[in-house]
This record gives C-alpha cells, sequence and structure tokens, in this order.
C-alpha cells in the first residue's frame, strides 16, 4: 500500500494552495446559503434562474415521485424510459429548434457518450484549450487524436483541420466557457466544420436557458442550425434540477441509443427529475424576467466594481470571474469574503491556467441588485488592502 505517498501528495496540495475542500450546506442552494449555521450570500451557484427551489419544480418532483416512485430501476434500454423521460424529450428538441433530443444522467456522461459513439481511434477531436474537462475526458476515452487549439483562435484550428487526415473529425467547443464567461464564436467555427466535413460538438451547459431570446440556448442566440451541429446541454445549472440532453439529427440521436457506452450501461435517472424538468422548461420559456434581471444584475456588477490590480473579465453571461492570479491570495480573497458573509468560489490551476486563479462570480436572477452590490463594495474594499 502506498498511504505515505498519498499523504505527501496531499500534503504538497496543500503546500501549494490547490487543496480543495468540501463545503457542508445545511440549507437548499440558492443566493442565500446556511454553512455550519451561519448564513451566507452566495455566487457559486449555477442555478442562474433561481428555478433549483422553485415550488412548481418541487410540486412536480413531489407528483412525479408519486407516480414513478423515487428510483428508474434500470437503464432506459431495459425498463427504465417511462413517459416522463420520453415525453420530456420531445419538448426538450422542440426547444432548442431540433428534430429529436436524449436524455443522458449528467453532461460529463452525455459528452462521454457522445464522442465514444462517434469516433474511434483512427478519428480525430478539435477541442478549444479551455473546453470543459469533460469534453478531453470524452476525447481521451474515445481513443481519438486529441488536438487542442489556443482559446477562440479559429486560424489555428482552420490549419490544424487542413493538416488532419483523420477520417472523422469533430470540433468540440464550450459555446460558454465555464471558467472564463466568453462565448465562442459558433457561426465561424460553424464554417470551419462545413469547410473540413466534421462534425461540431457545442456544450451549452452555460448557455442553456440563459441566451436566445426565451432561453433556448447558444443556437438561438447565434442564428446558426446545422445537420452537423450535437447540440449538448445540461440540466443542473439554469434548468435547476439535474441531467443533460443531446439534442440533433434523428439519425444522430438513434445512433447514440445504439451506441453511447454512457448511455447504454447506466441507470436511468428518476422520472421524478424529468418531471421537474417539464416544470422548469415552462418556467424558462415563459419567465422572461429571469433573464432580463440577470441582465440588469451583471450591467450592475460591471458598473460597481472599480478594481485596478484584479481584473473582470470581459463576459456578458452570469459568470463574472475576476482574475486576481496567485493561488495564496485569490483563496485569501475568497476566505475574506467569507469572513464577511459571502461565499465566491476561487478558482486555481489546474481548472484554469497557472498565474490566472480567479474568483467565479455566479450571478442568478435569484439575486438583488442590493446583494451585487454587497459585494462589489467588499471586493473594491479588499483590493485596496
Ligand atoms: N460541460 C460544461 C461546460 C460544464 O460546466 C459542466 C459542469 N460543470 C459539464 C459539462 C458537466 O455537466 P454535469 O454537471 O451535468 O455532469
Amino acid at each position: 500500500m502506498a498511504l505515505p505517498e498519498l499523504a505527501s501528495d496531499l500534503e504538497s496540495l496543500h503546500q501549494q494552495g490547490l487543496l480543495r475542500t468540501r463545503r457542508v450546506l445545511e440549507s437548499a442552494q440558492g443566493a442565500h446559503v446556511t454553512v455550519d449555521g451561519k448564513h451566507y450570500l452566495s455566487f457559486c451557484s449555477n442555478d442562474y434562474l433561481g428555478l433549483a427551489n422553485h415550488p412548481d419544480l418541487i410540486a412536480a418532483a413531489q407528483q412525479g415521485a408519486a407516480r414513478y416512485g423515487v428510483g428508474a430501476g434500470a437503464s432506459h434500454l431495459v425498463s427504465g424510459h417511462s413517459a416522463a423521460h420520453h415525453e420530456l424529450e420531445a419538448r426538450l428538441a422542440d426547444f432548442v429548434g431540433q428534430p429529436a433530443a436524449l436524455l443522458f444522467s449528467t453532461g460529463y456522461m452525455a459528452n462521454i457518450g457522445v464522442i465514444g459513439a462517434l469516433l474511434g481511434r483512427h478519428d480525430a477531436v478539435f477541442a478549444d484549450k479551455l473546453n470543459h474537462a469533460s469534453l478531453n475526458d470524452a476525447a481521451l476515452l474515445s481513443r481519438a487524436k486529441l488536438q487542442r487549439y489556443p482559446h477562440l483562435d479559429m486560424q489555428a484550428l482552420d490549419a490544424m483541420l487542413a493538416a488532419s487526415k483523420a477520417p472523422r473529425k469533430l470540433v468540440a467547443t464550450d459555446t460558454v466557457f465555464s471558467m472564463d464567461g466568453d462565448i465562442a464564436p459558433l457561426p465561424e467555427l460553424l464554417a470551419l466544420c462545413e469547410r473540413h466535413d466534421a462534425w461540431l460538438l457545442l456544450d451549452d451547459a452555460h448557455g442553456f436557458g440563459v441566451l436566445g431570446e426565451h432561453g433556448q440556448g447558444a443556437l438561438a442566440h447565434c442564428g446558426i442550425a446545422s445537420p452537423r451541429i450535437i447540440y449538448m446541454a445540461t440540466l443542473g445549472k439554469a434548468a435547476g434540477v439535474f441531467g443533460a440532453f443531446v439534442a440533433g439529427a434523428p439519425e444522430l440521436i438513434q445512433t447514440l441509443v445504439q451506441r453511447a457506452r454512457s448511455y447504454i450501461y447506466t441507470t436511468a435517472a428518476p422520472p421524478m427529475l424529468a418531471s421537474a424538468l417539464a416544470a422548469s422548461l415552462e418556467l424558462i420559456a415563459a419567465e422572461d424576467w429571469r433573464r432580463r434581471h440577470l441582465g440588469q444584475l451583471i450591467a450592475h456588477l460591471k458598473q460597481s466594481l472599480k478594481l485596478r490590480r484584479w481584473h473582470l473579465l470581459p463576459s456578458v453571461t452570469p459568470i463574472q470571474p475576476v482574475v486576481i492570479g496567485p493561488n495564496a491570495e485569490t483563496v485569501a480573497v475568497s476566505e475574506a469574503l467569507r469572513e464577511r458573509g459571502i461565499l465566491v468560489p476561487a478558482i486555481r490551476p489546474p481548472t484554469v491556467p497557472k498565474g490566472q486563479a480567479r474568483l467565479r462570480i455566479s450571478l442568478s436572477a435569484a439575486h438583488s441588485i442590493e446583494d451585487v452590490e454587497r459585494l462589489a463594495q467588499a471586493l473594491n474594499e479588499f483590493e485596496n488592502r
């Protein structure tokens, strides 16, 4: 056994300020949470529209549990596929303007499933350097060649695609980058995929529910459509529940049912979650005020922060990162905020590049202007310390 080796590895993470710890929440997550008996204003959650604790979703989950029980009991292809799952897939496809959709248990599994189903060892995946880890892991697991291009660098991608001899090519990108909040140039990416005959896998984890006039996500936001687009979105963020789906051409979806291992070899998510998601989808589409309010919060944060040494990244999404740089300083600021009753996560390497540790502020429609004001004042003050 090599426990001393593990202990010294952990100690080295601690020395570098990289040891991750978990906070134990004693309340529902949201703009206000309780940890260790204390109340905090929180900017940690991806519940961008403030739907995770919505009474309609809770009631729908309860009704779903009353009808289906709490566990699906089997994988989708055995007997775990309920009417709630089936109806939700049709509604999701319709909402994002795609012919068909397939639910996965998580976004991580959806990405693993898609790339593994479509590509093999002779193929190639082209990935933005700042993509989510699940896309990289998916490429590695598929045994296709993983070629990463510098963040948003379309020229570099064009050159890589042109030089590739792989029979099947797939370009994978976050639509909204999870640690930066910026948006990928989707029309340009699609044009390159057309030119080089590649699939385009779009991970809209942070765009679904947030982008587009009624929250339909990145495709609506950019006004693009193509049968070569594989659209993936997660349902544990703006949708406030759990899970993910892939949408696209019927042949693609049917191929995933037949070949995506993370779809086939796993228990279906509880049908009650699909019931809650159906309620969520209605609110996402109907309550535009949530996106308008988010927009006001984003604008207010930008106006109120007066930073000189640190900087706010140029993001128009609810992900508003303040780059501080050194790990230790970033952790210290996060800690000072916590002492003030404000939670903002410190994000360090390897999640972000070395020297670019940051506070990742996540805004939610559940926040008030006063909440944002409180955060901005604290940050302005701490920077001058
Ligand atoms: N893609 C991106 C861009 C994400 O941010 C996340 C979640 N952090 C995922 C995929 C994974 O989704 P899930 O949490 O549903 O596994």
